[in-house]
């Protein structure tokens, strides 16, 4: 992949306007395979076409993911946790500040679960990363999410993934070790799980909230100061300003700590969800390469891919 510098003025690559081309479209050199590519909709520091963009971010995707299933997913439970002990010794305004910062990670941890699911999904038409990193948690991607995950099993899912169901392992299970037969169940009940506290982000103030964080992070415990504003002395809101329409946006949220525990246990089975995911995947593209590369190397056509290692690990 290319190295950039994030603070670079001006495009190092100057790039030149094709001088055949009446409509003065600007084109680049790319410094991977050497083609020109047409900047139209890109930022004119651009280095790479876009074929040889997307073959490096698949060239990192094996990466990106264990780093992710092994530190950023779990990221949002740390802090979630370290909040919630926190929150014992704060007094109570403190209380409603950390209670926010812990739905916070709540909506953080599902758009990423979410993001995952659609990124796996649409693997086979675009790179996992551009998908995952692009997914943004708002009401019409939470509702296409609804339609893609609502009522169904963990073997729908899975199948709705390109992934192994319970019923085909359950199939295999004398020829894959106990240990893994063990694992890969567990793995497909938690991302079931999870998906389920995801489809709750749509209740009550949440997506509101949510959007409402892109934007801004200004807390009030008290509302008065607002015409026809009230809130209740449990309650924190976000201020948000509405340039365009003109308003000033609050959305405000209940702190107990029983609520608070039901968060902390949602981004729990979340991040386990997103890790199981990822472990799903990763696993079973491995054992399909092995596979593939036992085929080629076995001798004869009685060596098919049912057979062998088929759940072992590669
Ligand atoms: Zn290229």
């Amino acid at each position: 992949m290319t190295s950039r510098q994030p603070s670079e003025p001006h495009p190092r690559q100057p790039y030149q306007a094709d001088a055949d081309d009446r409509h003065d479209v600007a084109i680049a050199t790319c410094e991977d395979c050497g083609d020109n590519f047409d900047l139209a909709n890109s930022d004119p520091r651009t280095r790479v076409c876009a074929p040889c963009w997307d073959r490096s971010l698949e060239a990192v995707e094996t990466a990106f993911l264990d780093n992710y299933a092994k530190f950023g997913a779990k990221a949002h439970r740390t802090v979630a946790e370290a909040l919630f002990r926190s929150q014992a010794l704060a007094d109570p305004d403190d209380r409603k500040v950390i209670g926010m910062r812990i739905v916070e990670e709540y909506l953080n941890a599902a758009q990423e679960l979410m993001a995952l699911y659609v990124a796996l999904r649409r693997r086979h038409e675009q790179p996992l990363l551009t998908t995952f990193t692009n997914f943004e948690l708002n009401a019409p991607s939470v509702a296409a999410f609804r339609i893609l995950t609502t009522g169904r099993t963990s073997d729908e899912l899975m199948r709705d993934l390109q992934l192994p169901t319970l019923a085909d392992v359950e199939a295999a299970r004398g020829e894959i070790p106990r240990k893994d037969w063990r694992q890969f169940a567990g793995a497909v009940t938690a991302v079931a799980d999870g998906i389920g506290r995801v489809q709750k982000v749509d209740q009550g103030v949440l997506l509101e909230l949510a959007d409402g964080l892109r934007q801004s992070s200004a807390l009030t415990h008290k509302l008065e100061w607002l015409p026809d504003r009230v809130m209740n002395p449990d309650q924190v809101a976000l201020v948000v300003l509405n340039q365009r329409r003109r308003v000033l946006m609050t959305h405000a949220l209940a702190i107990h700590e029983p609520q608070l525990e039901v968060f902390i246990d949602a981004i729990d089975k979340i991040t386990a969800a997103s890790r199981d995911l990822i472990w799903l995947y990763l696993h079973v593209r491995d054992t399909l390469a092995l596979e593939e590369q036992q085929t080629d190397t076995a001798s004869g056509p009685q060596r098919g891919p049912q057979q062998g290692q088929k759940w072992g690990r590669a």
